[in-house]
Parts: C-alpha cells; structure tokens; sequence
C-alpha cells in the first residue's frame, strides 16, 4: 500500500489515515495535524476564543 509522509509531523500514514479534504488539494496532512492546524488557524484570530464562531467573529470582533 501506498505510504504518504505528512507534511507537518513526518511521519507515514496510509490514505485512509490523512485529511482526504486537504489531500484533494494535494497537501498531505494526517488528521492529528489538520485538525491541529485548524485550531492554529482559529487561535490566530481568536486567541482567546472569546467568539463562538468565525460568524460572531465578524459581527463582533471589530
Ligand atoms: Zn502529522
């Protein structure tokens, strides 16, 4: 089978172990680092998850 080494810990994973919505866009990340890197994402506009939502966040975070 197929190995795929992940971007973010370097690690191998089979197919059915990674992000298959970013492997589509040809990134290969396992899904202990997608979601990791989502919460990043988040933490980086919300630090302190004052806001329920991106939503909130636009309606109230200005
Ligand atoms: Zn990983």
């Amino acid at each position: 089978m197929k190995k795929y080494i992940c971007n973010e810990c370097g690690g191998e994973f089979s197919k059915n172990q990674l992000d298959s919505e970013l492997l589509i866009d040809g990134e290969s990340f396992c899904k202990d680092c997608a979601s990791s890197l989502m919460e990043a994402g988040r933490d980086s506009v919300d630090p302190d998850h004052n806001f329920d939502s991106y939503e909130d966040w636009d309606e109230n975070g200005r």
